[in-house]
C-alpha cells in the first residue's frame, strides 16, 4: 500500500534513514509479516525506539499484535493477533471458537453480554487471536488476551488463569476463563 517497509529497530532500506508511525510498516509477531496498523499505539513504541536508536542506542520493537479497538454508543469491540480470516490465508493449522456470556454476576447491576472468538493453533493449543465485543469491560478482556498471546499461553492455561474475581467485574469463572476451557 506504499508504506515503508522497516526491520524491527525502525531502519529503512537506506543507510541512517529511519521510518516509524502512519507512513510505514510494523512487525507483527503473531504472522510474522510486516503489517500496516496506522495507530498511535504502534506509531508510539516504534517510534520512541527510532529515537532512541537515533540517539546511539541500538534497541529494537518486540512485535506488534495489531491490537485496535472501538466503541459504538454501550458497546465495545476489540481485535488482538490473530484472525480467522488471518490463519486461514497464512495455511495455519488453526482451531476458533466463539462463545458468550456475561461480563459479570446476575446479583449486582451491570450485568451485560460479552462474545469472546478464540484462533488458536490445533496442534499446541497456543492462543493466536482474539476477538471481543459486547458491552462493559469488553475491550479490557482482548487485552487480557493480548498479553496471553504475547506470553504464548495455550487456551488451557487461559482456562485455569487466575483472573480477578468479585461481583461487579466478573462471574467466578471470567468469559476468558470460559472462552480457555471451551477450546481445550
Ligand atoms: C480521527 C482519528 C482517530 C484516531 N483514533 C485512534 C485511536 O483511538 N487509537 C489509536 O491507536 N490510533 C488512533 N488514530 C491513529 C493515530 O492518530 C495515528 O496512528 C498516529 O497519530 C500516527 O502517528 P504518526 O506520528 O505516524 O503521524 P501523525 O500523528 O499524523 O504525525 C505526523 C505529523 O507530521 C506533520 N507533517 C506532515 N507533513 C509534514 C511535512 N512535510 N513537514 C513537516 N511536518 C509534516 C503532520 O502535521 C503531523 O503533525 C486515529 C486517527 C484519526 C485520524
Amino acid at each position: 500500500n506504499g508504506a515503508i517497509i522497516v526491520d524491527e529497530f525502525g531502519r529503512t532500506s537506506v543507510e541512517d534513514i529511519y521510518a516509524a508511525g502512519d507512513c510505514a510498516t510494523i512487525q507483527n509477531i503473531v504472522t510474522g509479516q510486516d503489517s500496516y496498523v496506522p495507530l498511535a499505539t504502534g506509531a508510539n513504541k516504534l517510534g520512541r525506539i527510532v529515537g532512541e536508536n537515533l540517539a546511539g542506542a541500538n534497541n529494537s520493537f518486540q512485535g506488534s499484535l495489531g491490537s485496535s479497538c472501538i466503541k459504538v454508543m454501550d458497546m465495545e469491540a476489540a481485535s488482538t493477533g490473530m484472525t480467522e480470516s488471518q490463519a486461514q490465508n497464512l495455511g495455519i493449522n488453526y482451531k476458533a471458537k466463539f462463545i458468550s456470556d456475561f461480563n459479570q454476576t446476575n446479583y449486582y447491576p451491570g450485568r451485560d453480554k460479552i462474545y469472546v472468538k478464540l484462533v488458536y493453533d490445533a496442534d499446541t493449543k497456543i492462543i493466536l487471536g482474539g476477538q471481543v465485543a459486547g458491552f462493559k469491560d469488553s475491550v479490557q478482556r482482548c487485552n487480557v488476551i493480548a498479553a496471553a498471546i504475547f506470553g504464548k499461553l495455550t487456551t488451557n492455561q487461559l482456562g485455569m488463569l487466575d483472573l480477578c474475581y468479585a461481583p461487579p467485574f466478573a462471574r467466578t469463572w471470567d468469559v476468558l476463563n470460559v472462552a480457555g476451557n471451551v477450546c481445550k
